[in-house]
């Protein structure tokens, strides 16, 4: 038993740069069988590097399951002990991370109802002072990439330097097919914020439902992300937490092996000569935009010379529904988005706006000689 353990300890260190990463195991520990039954199926799939299983379960509304406590990191030794399987728990308060590792956790994450409180997360980083253990942060609920980034610095600050992110989703007001909205430019933000830290995604999380699981997978693989965290659980359909998102570990392994996993470069001569020239053609265009941007505010600012001699307005609302009313028509049949377009055009208005005001505000009594040159 304590070989196994030693064993699993001594290649965290290749763990940490192995790709993909896969983190499976069930969404709460619930009884030492369920955990030991769990563990040697995923074991088996061979498609599995670290043991998750939430031990302290932060739920949205009280009354609901919690988690089994500190009990069960016992049984998570024991499914390490016997698979050789790396084990890793949420952890949210300085309790919470004493105990974990008093049972030597080997990994050990930050839910997203903590990260989103920086009390908690200052708590957790505090309780990680002196300690060399893997992190993992997932973002906080809410889509707030500062308070995400706020919790990396916190526990980068304790002196941890093994650190990962986990995407798992965001709250939002609107309603989606999702239990928690991508929002994928934000993980894509967050990554590129964050390049040296291992960049996780969480479908299950982001999905809520097991049959919007294998899309969502394949998106992040598509986006560069290190590894995956799945939950798991051999009986999914009685689950005590988050039934409907969990698979079993055969599934899993099923649709780990449908995935396509992509490089992130080629070692291929014509592939990088290929993509040279396209990528000069696309540096041309982006020159040539910008230089039209460019002409279109000096147009825009002969205008506001236009209506400041006459006394108009700058917002002139039946112009701009013209405008955005044509360009939107027109982007369709070029088939560009229509989320994409009217941002841009937005951003365009508002700029727009921002020059003629300097037009308008020149020569006003408080403008400073320099503001009105
Ligand atoms: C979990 O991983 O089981 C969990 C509680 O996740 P999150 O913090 O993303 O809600
Ligand atoms: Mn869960």
């Amino acid at each position: 038993m304590c070989a196994l353990q030693v064993n699993a300890l001594a290649s965290l260190d290749t763990l940490w740069s192995k790709r993909p990463l896969i983190i499976s195991g069930p969404c709460s520990a619930e009884t030492a069988v369920q955990v030991k039954e769990t563990a040697l199926a995923l074991k088996s799939t061979g498609k599995v590097d670290i043991l998750r299983a939430g031990i302290w379960k932060p739920r949205t509304k009280p009354g609901m399951f919690e988690g089994v406590g500190k009990k069960g990191l016992p049984w998570l030794q024991e499914a390490r002990a016997i698979t050789g399987l790396p084990i890793m728990v949420e952890v949210a308060t300085a309790k919470q991370v004493e105990e974990a590792l008093a049972h030597q956790m080997d990994v050990l994450w930050i839910g997203a109802r903590t990260t989103v409180n920086p009390f908690s997360v200052q708590e957790v980083a505090d309780a990680l002072k002196g300690v060399s253990v893997p992190v993992f942060i997932k973002n906080p609920i809410n889509p707030d990439l500062e308070l995400w980034s706020g919790a990396v610095e916190r526990i980068e600050r304790a002196g941890i330097s093994q650190i990962g992110l986990i995407h798992r989703g965001f709250s939002t007001f609107a309603q989606t097919q999702y239990r928690n909205a991508p929002l994928w430019h934000l993980a894509i933000e967050m990554k590129l914020r964050f390049p040296h830290l291992l960049f996780i995604n969480d479908p299950s999380h982001i999905c809520g439902r097991r049959d919007l699981l294998a899309e969502v997978m394949q998106r992040a693989i598509d986006l560069d992300v290190d590894g995956l965290m799945i939950e798991s659980h051999c009986h999914p359909d009685q689950a005590w937490s988050d039934a409907a998102q969990q698979v079993t570990p055969d599934a899993l392994s099923t649709m780990l092996h449908r995935l396509v996993w992509r490089n992130d470069d080629s070692a291929s001569v014509e592939y990088h000569s290929a993509l040279d020239q396209l990528r000069q053609q696309i540096n041309q265009l982006d020159e040539e935009v910008l230089q039209l941007l460019a002409r279109r505010m000096q147009i825009a600012e002969q205008i506001a010379l236009y209506k400041k001699e006459n006394n108009i307005t700058i917002l002139q609302a039946g112009r701009w529904h013209e405008i955005m009313e044509r360009t939107l028509a027109r982007a369709e049949q070029l088939k560009l988005g229509r989320e994409f377009i009217t941002q841009y055009l937005d951003a365009l208005h508002m700029e727009s706006i921002q020059h003629q005001q300097k037009i308008l505000d020149q020569g006003l009594p408080g403008q400073t000689p320099a503001d009105a040159g």
